[in-house]
């Protein structure tokens, strides 16, 4: 499987910080293997993480009329260890499914 580079570049980012996170819409604990989807801001190299919401409240696809550059992208929460030793999640095997610039 080839990875495209916007895949690339949302892989691996951090998502929370500890071994939980929470859907952004109904609240619901999001763990490890959870699958997720993701809304990134773009801005130049930046990439934010602005929106997680679990499976439960997946959407699939950008609200109408997004005016910002971003993109949202699905894959699956990770355990992972970041700067300082703090244990974090992050997003592992992830693609883009659809996007605004
Ligand atoms: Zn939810």
């Amino acid at each position: 499987m080839r990875l495209g580079l916007e895949d690339a570049l949302v892989s691996g980012i951090p998502v929370g910080v500890g071994q939980i996170c929470h859907c952004d819409v109904c609240g619901a604990n999001l763990r490890p293997n959870d699958r997720v989807e993701v809304l990134v801001l773009i801005d130049g190299t930046e990439i934010d993480v602005v929106t997680t919401r679990g499976e439960c409240c997946a959407r699939g696809s950008l609200e109408e009329g997004t005016q910002r550059p971003c993109w949202l992208a699905r894959g699956t929460l990770a355990a992972s260890i970041g700067p300082g030793g703090h244990s974090r999640l992050i997003l592992a095997g992830a693609s883009v499914i659809d996007r605004a610039e």
